[in-house]
């Protein structure tokens, strides 16, 4: 599966403990995240993550399009609700096509603990099937 991770900066800490403690769930999949996220989960696990460019910079957009291609199965957003966001847009429309395509979302590290434990026992096969469908994808 194709995994997103993304953590606002006041959440990175949360994002890092939440990867070491479910890192033998993590390291199954194929993992993507934003530029800084990635680099601070990379520096305390062994896990290995494709960065696309910061939050700010375009990279909660670059994951945007994945999702709009059907190329992402699971997104793990932990969002700050207290800090304005300069790039507060991105983060709506991604949160916005994970309702489009359906795909599901975490927006704090709680629903992230249910969604890979669900995850580990399965719960996602179903996007194996869409996938080999040509799920939503627009072509
Ligand atoms: P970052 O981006 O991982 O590069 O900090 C996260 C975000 O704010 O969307």
């Amino acid at each position: 599966m194709n995994i997103a991770l993304i953590a606002h900066d006041k959440k990175k800490a949360e994002m890092v403990q939440f990867t070491i403690a479910f890192e033998g769930v993590l390291n199954q999949h194929q993992l993507y995240s934003t530029g800084t996220t990635g680099k601070r989960i990379m520096e305390e696990t062994s896990l290995s993550i494709h960065r696309f460019q910061s939050g700010p910079l375009g990279g909660d957009q670059q994951i945007g399009a994945l999702i709009a291609k059907n190329d992402m199965d699971l997104v793990l957003f932990f969002k700050d609700p207290l800090t304005a966001q300069p790039h507060e847009p991105d983060v709506t429309a991604l949160i916005r096509l994970c309702d489009v395509y359906k795909i599901p979302l975490a927006t704090n590290m709680a629903t992230g603990e249910v969604l890979l434990k669900g995850l580990e026992r399965g719960d996602f096969e179903w996007r194996k099937v869409v996938q080999e469908k040509g799920g939503g994808k627009s072509e």
